[in-house]
């Protein structure tokens, strides 16, 4: 059995074992391939997928054939129990940009945020939304994350106060690994999505929406949002996904000539968030209005270049029904419509020691789990 991770998916991460070095491996089942080890090839000697990444789409393809090759008519390879080894962080990322690209969490978020406007904003359907991140605080599954502090002011309060977030939440995304860069100045087209893209890992885009709120006017998300992001260990390929692919929802109106598409990177994934063991929300990929390939030319359209390691997440993935929903500040309604847990006890938002897991697949394509508990906040 190889439960979500057999030879159709073979996803690349950096692993170590007993203290040794780190380096990159392939998940085969409940075992890493030593690419290393078993390929002879320095370049997967190294604690980051990025010197890999950087040499492109044929180079890409021609290493998953041969180790689909290996490990499907079982030739010598050095393969690792998954339990011995010790998963690290599986790139460099260079630049981080979140996205915002689900209609209905944008939507959710606009009625709550802005009760007396219409809840999208002029814009919404004209580009995929989005804003640079911080790409030093992110962080690999599995990794405390301290409550941030901050200033906040209740609505109630006629100044900020300053402290520990009490509207601690969680974004349910996807992220897009860049793999091949490309030249300052050269926008990069729709078309070309899969020549610059590796592969495709989830994310958790931690938020104190407290702070949020207080600050995100007029130049966007800052401190609410930089203090993590985590992401999984294991980097499924585009190639893995091939069959994922399906149309976004219609388009109306008509994106402009540089954002459309003649066959559409939406992608069909199901994922599913988890608190503190708990199903809670299992948001639908492939009601996502924006595509990947989509953001990428928006994201490139004024010039700017891709290095390798850049990392672009989707933007909260929120389907059209109140178990679909990415976040909590959805699922509880900015508070005022409490989630209820199978243990009696309820939550708005994330308390000190909550424990909350995002999974994700295609069919028999797993994108593993990225997990990450609650700590309290430092004094
Ligand atoms: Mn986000």
């Amino acid at each position: 059995m190889t439960d979500g991770f057999g030879l159709g998916n073979l996803p690349y991460g950096v692993f170590s074992i007993a203290g040794d070095a780190p380096r990159v491996g392939v998940r085969f089942g409940d075992e890493v391939l030593d690419l290393a080890a078993t390929l002879g090839d320095p370049i997967f000697a190294t604690p980051s997928l990025n010197p890999f990444m950087a040499q492109g789409r044929a180079r890409w393809t021609e290493v998953r054939e041969r180790i689909t090759d290996i490990l499907g008519n079982g030739h010598q390879a050095t393969l690792h129990p998954l339990g011995a080894v010790r998963l690290h962080m599986p790139f460099e990322v260079a630049d981080y940009v979140d996205f915002y690209a689900s209609e209905e969490h944008a939507t959710n978020l606009g009625r709550m945020f802005r009760p007396d406007s219409a809840p999208l904003l002029p814009n919404w359907k004209h580009l995929p939304v989005g804003y640079h991140g911080r790409s030093g605080t992110v962080v690999p599954s599995g990794t405390g994350i301290v409550r941030p502090t901050g200033q906040r002011k209740p609505p109630d309060q006629e100044t900020p106060g300053f402290g520990p977030s009490r509207r601690l939440d969680v974004e349910v995304e996807v992220g897009f690994v860049v793999g091949a860069p490309s030249p300052l100045g050269e926008p990069v087209p729709t078309s070309a999505f899969a020549d610059h893209v590796f592969g495709v890992c989830l994310v958790n885009d931690w938020s104190a929406r407290d702070i949020q709120a207080w600050e995100y006017v007029p130049l966007g998300p800052f401190l609410g949002k930089s203090f993590a992001t985590s992401i999984s260990p294991w980097i499924v390929p585009l190639d893995a996904l091939a069959g994922a692919r399906v149309p976004t929802p219609a388009q109306d109106p008509q994106p402009l000539p540089y954002l459309r598409e003649e066959e559409p990177w939406g992608l069909d994934l199901s994922l599913a968030l988890r608190l503190n063991g708990h199903t809670v929300s299992r948001p639908p990929y492939a009601a996502m209005y924006w595509s990947p390939a989509q953001m990428l030319a928006h994201m490139t359209a004024n010039g700017a270049s891709l290095r390798t390691g850049d990392l672009y997440a989707s933007g909260t993935v929120s389907g059209p029904s109140p178990d679909q929903r990415g976040s909590f500040i959805e699922l509880a309604w900015g508070g005022q419509d409490p989630l209820k847990l199978p243990d009696g006890s309820t939550r708005t938002f994330l308390e000190d020691g909550d424990e909350v897991t995002i999974s994700g697949s295609w069919g028999d394509v797993s994108l593993g789990e990225v997990t990450g508990r609650v700590l309290p906040p430092r004094r």
